[in-house]
């Protein structure tokens, strides 16, 4: 293993009706901001949870995170929490609401004059506006992290931001929220889950065995669980294991010690900026081609993949290595999730060279485990993900 150094401060609460707990978790002096998003809560029953439980607490509200949480609606969200002198913020969603209150968290505190500068210059947050999380879409892991990404239509952008003082202080979650998620969300949240998951173990191999076996772990519970969770979304036990995947996917522990790829998350953000298509759905376009683009690099992770995860045992390392990406893909396939830019776009053409235009402007001139995927090779990849 290589060297490493781990600290995650997140309170993690688990379990059935754990959103009543949430009053001991904040200060009682605390003026709170709490933030959500288009209105799903009020419908399934998780804003009257978290109103009855911070009964007597000072809350107040900000409401329409959009997905993809979006620059110009934080901004405003930021001037209330200026204007009401708020100490405290609550995101009550999914990744998006989270992301975006860690954006508020650091804009709150932030001592320069332009906020976006948190992005463009990649500023870390050692300190946030102290914050909590309701989750109520396993997917991101944004709940027991400390990144975010924020978009800016505007300028067509997606950017990552971070930084240690940008863990939830807590994060409360009870897997009967799923009950409400509608399928494509649901989909949604095991395709990111599992790609968090490849991005961190799909490089070379370095024998580490327990990180491998973590990673292999959470990817053979996802595929387990995908199809009871779409097909009954209230079969408790199935939607524990979803849930706690999918925050175990992206807490930090099984990137540790063990080299990082994230070259399909750089290269979907992208896609969602330009053509507003699903995080996740992204993922799923990119990652095959980015396993074949890369093949001779990642063979031998992609056949111990094959063997570990799915089960192939016939062949040699090159024929269990294909066999493992046709896996992924039809994995993708059987959530019914599209992994061709063109069953997304008919906009597609120039989309590629798009993409290497701006990693060269940002000088993201090598990506990757090896920090070696030129603009060039990204511009390959995504031509044949069309
Ligand atoms: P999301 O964008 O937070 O939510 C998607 C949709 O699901 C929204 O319309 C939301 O409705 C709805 N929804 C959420 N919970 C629901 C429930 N219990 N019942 C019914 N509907 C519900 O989805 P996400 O996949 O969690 O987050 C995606 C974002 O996270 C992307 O911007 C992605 O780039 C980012 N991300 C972050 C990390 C990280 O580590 N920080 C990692 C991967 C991805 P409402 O609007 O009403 O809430
Ligand atoms: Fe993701």
């Amino acid at each position: 293993m290589n060297n490493f150094e781990f600290k995650n401060p997140t309170k993690i609460i688990f379990g059935k009706d754990s959103i009543s707990k949430l009053s001991n978790e904040i200060p009682k002096d605390a003026k709170i901001l709490m933030l959500y998003g288009g209105g799903s809560i009020k419908k399934n029953g998780i804003y009257d949870q978290v109103k009855t439980a911070l009964a007597n607490h000072d809350v107040i509200e900000f409401a329409g995170i959009p997905a993809n949480p979006e620059y110009a609606v934080l901004m405003e969200a930021l001037k209330v929490i200026k204007d009401e002198n708020i100490s405290y913020l609550l995101a009550v969603g999914g990744g998006s609401v989270i992301d975006g209150t860690k954006f508020l968290s650091a804009a709150a505190l932030f001592e320069g004059n332009n906020p976006w500068d948190i992005l463009v210059k990649n500023i870390k947050t050692d300190k946030g506006m102290p914050f909590g999380t309701v989750l109520t879409l396993p997917a991101t892991g944004s709940e027991m992290n400390s990144g975010a990404v924020i978009t800016r239509k505007e300028t067509k952008e997606k950017l990552t931001m971070g930084g240690p003082g940008l863990f939830p202080e807590f994060s409360i979650l009870d897997p009967q929220v799923i009950t409400s998620i509608p399928q494509r969300q649901l989909a949604n949240g095991l395709t990111d889950a599992f790609t968090h998951v490849l991005e961190q173990y799909m490089t070379y191999p370095i024998n580490a065995r327990l990180q491998d076996r973590f990673a292999e772990s959470i990817l053979q519970t996802l595929i387990e669980v995908a199809p009871k969770v779409l097909k009954d979304p209230t079969n408790y036990k199935a939607a524990s294991d979803f849930m706690w995947s999918c925050t175990m996917a992206l807490n930090g522990l099984i990137q540790k010690g063990v080299p990082g790829d994230w070259a399909v998350h750089a290269i979907g953000h992208e896609l969602t900026a330009l053509f507003g298509i699903d995080h996740a759905r992204t993922l799923a376009v990119i990652a095959p081609s980015h396993y074949k683009f890369n093949f001779e690099a990642k063979k031998e992770k992609l056949a111990q993949y094959a063997e570990r995860v799915w089960n192939i045992t016939e062949g040699n390392t090159d024929a269990k290595a294909h066999a493992a990406i046709e896996k992924t893909e039809a994995f993708f396939h059987q959530l019914g999730i599209d992994t061709k830019l063109s069953d997304y776009t008919k906009d597609y053409e120039g989309t590629a060279e798009t993409i290497s235009k701006r990693f060269t402007e940002r000088q993201w001139l090598g990506l990757g485990e090896h920090k070696s995927l030129s603009p060039d090779m990204v511009e390959e990849i995504v031509k044949m993900a069309y």
